[in-house]
């Protein structure tokens, strides 16, 4: 997994507060604030963060559907950032969201084999038939049944609209789809079961996925890697399968508030104090400082870069080196740290 399909360099992007009369910006929300990452083919790369913290923004900026204010972003190497809504139509087949609520994003006018073959008829593919037909083999890789196609979305459940909404994302065979909360809207009973779709998919048809969610567990369940996200900017970048060894204090209080239903495995709490402060006015220094229990008086003037402190881990975070023996981590009866992995 070396080859880079998505590379994103210092991506900026703030909103404006307008305000008075003359309707002028008395004040900016800072949404994503010098975010640099990279997804490789074939990858998932879980974004995690409270909500606010600019990730489905983040999104929004990858497809190009909003404009950031500063920053690159490259699709294949070749860099999108400015290129116009004309230049940008073919790029559109090659770049898919699924979005975080099946049921605002089903138009409930339109019968399921019409939602899932628009993509199609708005880039030209096939003729009716042929849309037909795709739309149907769409709707049994999703695990539909064939009849779904002419019935409308609110003939269906919850999971059975989301599956509706990854066929019609996966329609045109795109290279990287943004997941955009996919299952935070569902029951959990049925959340492992989108999630295990979205894994088979993406090895049958070599997708790429940005997955956005709140949930770690969810996130770490799914993805390869794990980017943190705090106030618009990255706080960590981790394997998801060592999950327990991230140091980042805010990973930390993450981590400490999954629920792991084996009652045999001991877990130091760490609750943080406050609330997250408003992207209006974010915090000089280091973002966290405001509620992170380690903070120093280096931390509330000086911003920390963010940087690699062992092999496939980065962070930002100037006392990286002194958290391992910090770590909240999950303790078991022989005080070893460990995760156990499980479906959320
Ligand atoms: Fe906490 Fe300071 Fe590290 Fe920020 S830089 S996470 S405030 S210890």
């Amino acid at each position: 997994m070396t080859d880079i399909l998505l590379d994103i360099q210092n991506l900026v992007k703030g909103f404006p507060v307008t305000g008075g009369i003359l309707g002028r910006e008395v004040a900016r929300v800072h949404a994503v604030r010098g975010m640099t990452l990279s997804i490789h083919r074939g990858e998932t790369l879980g974004l995690v963060g409270e909500s606010g913290c600019g990730k489905s923004t983040l999104g929004q900026l990858i497809l190009r559907l909003i404009d950031p204010d500063a920053g690159h972003i490259f699709f294949e190497g070749r860099e999108i950032t400015h290129l116009s809504q004309r230049q940008l139509r073919p790029l559109r087949r090659q770049m898919q969201i699924i979005f975080q609520d099946p049921y605002a994003s089903l138009n409930p006018r339109m019968t399921v084999g019409e939602i899932v073959a628009e993509p199609l008829l708005v880039h030209h593919v096939g003729n009716a038939y042929e849309r037909r037909e795709r739309a149907m083999e769409l709707l049994r890789l999703v695990g539909l049944k064939p009849d779904a196609a002419g019935k409308y979305p609110h003939e269906f459940s919850g999971g059975q609209r989301q599956r509706v909404g990854i066929a019609r994302a996966i329609a045109l065979n795109p290279k990287l789809i943004i997941a955009d909360e996919p299952v935070s809207a569902l029951d959990v009973s049925i959340r492992g079961e989108i999630l295990n779709l979205l894994s088979d998919l993406r090895e049958q048809f070599e997708l790429t996925y940005l997955f956005i969610a709140h949930d770690l567990k969810v996130v770490e369940h799914i993805s390869h890697r794990v980017a943190v996200m705090y106030l618009g900017k990255l706080m960590e970048l981790f394997p998801a399968d060592e999950l327990a060894q991230a140091r980042h204090p805010y990973t930390q209080a993450l981590i400490s508030a999954i629920p792991i239903p084996d009652p045999s495995v001991r877990k130091k709490r760490m609750v943080l104090i406050g609330d997250t402060p408003s992207p209006l006015f974010p915090p000089a220094g280091c973002p966290f400082h405001t509620r992170c229990p380690y903070a120093e008086e280096i931390c509330r003037w000086e911003e920390p870069p963010v940087a690699e402190y062992q092999p496939g881990f980065s962070a930002s975070c100037h006392l990286i080196d002194r958290m391992q023996d910090r770590c909240v981590g999950m303790l078991t009866p022989g005080g070893e740290k460990t995760l156990t992995r499980s479906y959320p």
